[in-house]
């Protein structure tokens, strides 16, 4: 008997969310960044074994919500909840419950989807310190489990496979074997470049950039793929950073999106890379759906 099921993995910025679903499929498909709120569309990784499929979601991470691209963000990760067959909630190893764990917590109670706490980055804490984290939680609601890991380093990741698995049910193989993303080439592109940028520029330039795919094609007279690609920022005084002095700043960000974008596609690739500033795009309906973050999807 085949199974299969939809898992949803929320939780603040920066929990490892990305990191978990990396490790779990084994391949960098989702972004990771040690900045908050790189992963702004689901991602959906999938593992498919002999006997299931599971379908992750990633969504972007639930705060509240400060501009227009928040609320959006939040609209996204709340409606997958009911739609799932697990919901997996992932938190600090910490004691003290903080306000955005509070508010995704009330976000949580009219759920009737199954709650996994995952209590991550237990490689940063000593065994006792587990308990009373356990503990912390377990007061502000009924989770059907409690699961400590490392996504880090893997550890106990085995023990969490075996949770969800549980809820899985009788049900068809929805994507084909191999396939690990539903995302196209050019999203994973766009969100490579976007992680460098933010990477590279460390606190210079706070969130507001997005990056667009112009151009994405294999040469037809050998293997090169061309991938020209603009950067967006929010302020004019972002451009002359993200430029670098001389061209120094874009030309690394190149240089490092490029190896990641080659190691993606498996592939020699040419990459052109454009900045542009666009003013206050995160508060604009419009642009937001221009730049792909479309609330219907
Ligand atoms: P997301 O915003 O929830 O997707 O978080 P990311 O997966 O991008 O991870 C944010 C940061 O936490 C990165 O620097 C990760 O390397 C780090 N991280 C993730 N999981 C662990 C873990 O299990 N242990 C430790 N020590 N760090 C982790
Ligand atoms: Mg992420």
């Amino acid at each position: 008997m085949f199974k299969s099921g939809f898992v949803t993995i929320i939780g603040r910025p920066n929990v490892g969310k990305s990191t978990l679903m990396n490790h779990i499929i084994g391949r960098k498909v989702a972004i990771m960044s040690n900045k908050p709120q790189t992963t702004r569309n689901r991602i959906q990784t999938i593992l498919t074994t002999e006997e299931e499929q599971i379908i992750f979601i990633d969504t972007p991470g639930i705060h509240r919500p400060k501009h227009k691209l928040g609320e959006f963000m939040n609209k996204t990760a709340l409606s997958t909840f009911s739609e799932v067959d697990n919901v997996l909630f992932l938190v600090e190893p910490d004691k003290y419950v903080g306000a955005g764990d509070r508010y995704i917590i009330e976000q949580l109670e009219h759920v009737t989807t199954p709650v996994t706490l995952v209590i991550n980055k237990i490689d940063t804490i000593t065994k006792p310190e587990i308990l009373p984290v356990i503990d912390a939680f377990r007061k502000l609601y009924d989770f059907e489990d409690i699961i400590p890991i490392s996504a880090l380093k893997g550890e106990s990741t085995d023990l969490l496979l075996g949770a969800i698995r549980k809820h899985l049910t009788e049900g068809p193989q929805f994507f084909p074997d191999g396939m690990i993303s539903d995302q196209p080439e050019k999203q994973l592109i766009a969100e490579l470049i976007r992680e460098k940028t933010l990477f590279l520029l460390k606190e210079e330039v706070p969130h507001g950039i997005a990056v667009v795919i112009e151009l994405f094609e294999q040469r037809e007279d050998s293997d090169i793929i061309d991938v020209k690609a603009t950067i967006i920022c929010e302020r004019k005084a972002h451009k002359p950073i993200i430029l670098g002095k001389q061209g120094s700043m874009i030309k690394n960000i190149g240089i490092k999106s490029r190896q990641d974008i080659q190691g993606l596609l498996g592939s020699r690739v040419h990459l052109e890379l454009w900045v542009k500033v666009k003013e206050s795009w995160r508060n604009n309906d419009f642009l937001i759906r221009n730049y792909g973050y479309d609330g219907r999807q």
